[in-house]
């Protein structure tokens, strides 16, 4: 027996194809690739944490999420009447919406702008359904006579638009994300990820009622808990229902539920560190913008997209400086030489800065 020929037997010739999702080693880098905050827990808070954590029945498989849903729901301005649904962060949740709309007698099709958040393709792929990029205008804003021809043409049964984008950092225009739900009508969902709102500041959440095929979807992990998993959705009560079927039982763990109760608890820490990396998202943005040779795109997230005359060479001499940054040159035609820099402390974007006028230089 070969074990190439029964992975070949076995296994999705598109599964084969692809790599892994790769994560980077990051010991000894300043991390600023993955979105993530840079602030840590004070003494007082890990203590509360680790007694919280000590006090999980971690031989019991997770009880209902309903409080913590009911919490989430009440303090993260989700509509009256309306319910949240918590994934194994938001990943999980995108993959549940591709599952419940793959299906086996036609064609499903999940559409999004592209350059976008590299997961809907992926969940997409996996799930079943086909993937329908439609590109950004060269200025990151949405193509919308392109996005509405392609809604018309395929039908799409999921549209996905990260707002702000990932790794744009732009929102969309409010009256184009409208047009494209008029669009898609009854034929269509449009899900808006709203991964970065706490540094955008603005939300499709509380417009809920309006729209029946509005799904809104948030995660923990860039307010500052990457590491806990969680992310939730909200949309109108009888189309949550039915994702709820596709949801793998006991998918938030007892660890994550405790340490979400945790961090709304201390919500307005959460809200202090995000309203810190906002003004740093200023100043670092306009000290980048002083840097001849570097174009600095608006950002509404905790990152920023800049353009440079060699992405290649700057995003290898920056990791010669220990800075780990996301070159994203090979993504898409509309990133050629870009790359994008998570927002951090004054400490490490003033190291960020000095390693990339360094970069520059030589
Ligand atoms: C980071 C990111 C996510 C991932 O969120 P998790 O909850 O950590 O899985 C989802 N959407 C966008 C646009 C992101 O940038």
């Amino acid at each position: 027996m070969s074990l190439e020929s029964l992975i070949g037997n076995t296994i999705r010739p598109d599964v084969r194809e692809v790599k892994s999702y790769h994560v980077q080693d990051p010991s000894g880098y300043i991390k600023l690739d993955a979105m993530e905050n840079p602030y840590h827990l004070h003494q007082a808070l890990r203590q509360e944490l680790g007694q919280r954590l000590a006090d999980v029945a971690i031989n019991r498989y997770p009880p209902s999420y309903d409080g913590l849903r009911r919490r989430i729901a009440a303090s993260l301005g989700v509509p009256a009447g309306y319910d949240v649904l918590l994934g194994n962060g938001s990943d999980e949740l995108i993959s549940i919406m591709a599952t419940a709309c793959a299906r086996q007698d036609r064609r499903a099709v999940l559409l999004a702008p592209v350059p976008a958040f590299v997961m809907f393709q992926r969940s997409a792929q996996f799930a079943g359904m086909d993937f329908v990029g439609v590109p950004l205008n060269d200025d990151f804003s949405l193509d919308l006579p392109a996005m509405l021809a392609a809604i018309a043409e395929h039908k799409p049964a999921l549209v996905f638009l990260a707002y702000p984008n990932n790794p744009t950092g732009n929102l969309f225009d409010t009256a184009a994300v409208e047009q494209i739900l008029a669009a898609l009508g009854d034929t269509g969902l449009a899900v808006l990820d709203e991964a970065y709102e706490p540094f955008a500041q603005q939300s499709f959440m509380p417009r809920l009622p309006e729209f029946d095929n509005l799904i809104v979807m948030r995660t923990l992990s860039k307010l500052g808990l990457a590491g806990i998993r969680l992310g939730y959705m909200s949309a109108a009560p009888a189309l949550l229902a039915e994702f709820d079927k596709v949801r793998p039982p006991y998918n938030v763990n007892v660890m994550t539920q405790a340490a979400a109760e945790f961090a709304l608890d201390h919500l307005d820490i959460l809200n202090e560190q995000a309203a810190l990396l906002r003004q740093q998202r200023t100043e670092l943005s306009q000290a980048l913008a002083a840097l001849p040779g570097v174009t600095v795109y608006p950002s509404a997230a905790n990152f920023i997209l800049i353009r440079v005359a060699d992405a290649d060479t700057t995003h290898t001499k920056l990791l010669a400086h220990k800075i780990l940054i996301k070159n994203l040159s090979k993504m898409h035609s509309v990133l050629t030489n870009c790359l994008r820099i998570t927002v951090s402390t004054p400490e490490e974007n003033a190291a960020f800065l000095d390693a990339l006028k360094a970069s520059l230089a030589d």
